[in-house]
């Protein structure tokens, strides 16, 4: 099959990489003319584990390709999926589509015969039908057809999460349209038989969105329980394990900590409310999701501040991890953005360290000190607080840290480490939702 992906971030060339390496014969578009540059050099614009190497391999084998020509992209295609950006409009909330009606609009001018248009992004309920709405005008008589392939890929595992998925959802109104996709995603069914579900368009968009918000959800109930820990003297890690044992719960996603973050669930639940209000619908656990997210973040800056006795003014504090999650060098709507503001906010002085996100985080972060390894980034603080969980952060060694300290103090914000081994290193230590243990 050909293929054209509009759109090379972090779903987009993950996915033009994953169908060219299924054998496919993939064009990768996007607008950013620096980008396509680095990728022509073999340099990746992201930080995910694996891609350099699925890149350059099919790249070599003549499957993959990348240009800024979307008309060149498009020739002969297939189906043109669209992979850009949906981000939070500014001032509503709602998901601003401007990316997405632009992409259908030169896709239409540009295909010369019949293809099918498959949106990858994330869009609220309807918009293939818009999208068809554009289409029926710019392009009446070409015989393009809408279909909906949400993606539930996730950063850092992303080329796992797409050559082995839970399951594809494909939204579709049309039966030729929809074997296309079969096509497509066939090489899935033969090696391990990932369910490919087929529906309806419009519940195909609602099925992302339900995704996501219930996730956040899951999140969120694990970090009001840790709260609640805290207050009567119980361990979240061990109500995790009690409740997560049972099917029903699941084990996954009940790991308490700073709040969600990243760039899908804070924008995702935030549109999925503004539909669900459009059709008076209100989704009043998502609302609550919503807030008490976004409450936790600042609420982690000043847990910080109380372990370090209530005043930071002057202090040194060091943050270990800066992106959302592990494996990323992804920063948008990272926790460890507002826990630095409210820690300067305070007057405190903060140093920080990450593996893969410092030259995005130096853009949306003033007056932080980043240090080239935990250590130096632990110099001279009076605590060391950790925010994302990166591998590296787990076998930090203690004695040494110790030494460098001003003061001896973990905020461990992912309670990856055991209290008894902190503490026989002569650390005092403060975790999430550890009322037992103190
Ligand atoms: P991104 O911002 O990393 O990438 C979007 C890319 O699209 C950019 O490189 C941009 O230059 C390009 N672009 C925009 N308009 C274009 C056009 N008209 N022609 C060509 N290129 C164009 O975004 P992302 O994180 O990859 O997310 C893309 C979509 O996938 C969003 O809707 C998001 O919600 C969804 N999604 C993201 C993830 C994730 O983990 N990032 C997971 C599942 C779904």
């Amino acid at each position: 099959m050909r293929i054209a992906m509009i759109g090379t971030g972090y779903v987009g060339l993950v996915s033009g990489a994953c169908f060219s390496d299924f054998g496919h014969d993939v064009v990768c578009v996007d607008k950013d003319a620096r980008k396509i540059e680095l990728l022509h050099q073999n340099v990746m614009p992201i930080y995910e584990p694996g891609l350099a190497e699925l890149v350059s391999s099919n790249v070599k084998a003549g499957r993959l390709s990348f240009t800024t020509d979307l008309v060149e992209g498009v020739k002969g295609a297939d189906a043109v999926f669209i992979a850009v950006g949906t981000p939070s409009r500014r001032g509503d909330g709602h998901a601003d589509l401007s990316y997405v009606f632009a992409a259908a609009e030169e896709i239409a001018g540009a295909v010369e015969g019949p293809t099918v248009i498959v949106t990858k992004s994330t869009v609220p309920v309807g918009t293939g039908d818009e999208v068809e709405r554009i289409i029926a005008r710019v392009a009446p008589d070409k015989g393009i057809k809408v279909v909906s392939n949400p993606e539930f890929l996730r950063e850092g595992a992303a080329i796992e999460d797409f050559k082995r998925p839970d399951r594809v959802v494909v939204g579709s109104e049309d039966e030729a349209a929809s074997d296309v996709l079969r096509g497509i995603y066939r090489p899935l069914s033969l090696n391990q038989s990932a369910p490919v579900m087929f529906t309806g368009r419009r519940t195909a968009e609602l099925i992302k969105y339900a995704a996501n918000a219930f996730l956040a959800v899951k999140i969120t109930f694990i970090n009001e329980i840790a709260d609640l820990c805290e207050a009567v003297g119980a361990d979240v890690q061990e109500v995790s394990r009690g409740i997560g044992m049972d099917n029903r719960i699941g084990r996954k996603f009940l790991n308490a900590g700073p709040g969600y973050g990243g760039s899908c669930f804070p924008k995702d639940t935030l549109a999925l409310m503004k539909t669900a209000d459009d059709h008076e619908s209100p989704l009043r656990i998502v609302e609550a999701t919503v807030q008490v997210n976004d409450s936790r973040k600042r609420a982690m800056g000043r847990k910080v501040i109380k372990a370090m006795g209530g005043d930071v003014r002057g202090k040194t504090v060091a943050i270990l991890g800066l992106t959302f999650k592990p494996n990323t060098d992804d920063m948008r709507d990272a926790p460890s953005i507002a826990v630095i503001q409210t820690l300067q906010d305070a007057g405190a002085v903060v140093k920080a360290y990450d593996p893969e996100g410092v030259e995005q985080a130096s853009k949306m972060l003033s007056d932080v000190e980043f240090s080239k390894n935990p250590y130096a980034a632990a110099e001279g603080a009076d605590a060391l607080v950790i925010v994302t969980e990166w591998d590296e952060f787990r076998a930090l060694d203690l004695g040494r840290m110790k030494g460098l300290l001003n003061r001896p103090l973990l905020v461990d914000l992912r309670n990856i480490y055991p209290s008894d081994e902190v503490r026989s290193a002569g650390f005092e230590l403060v975790g999430i939702g550890k009322g037992r243990t103190g």
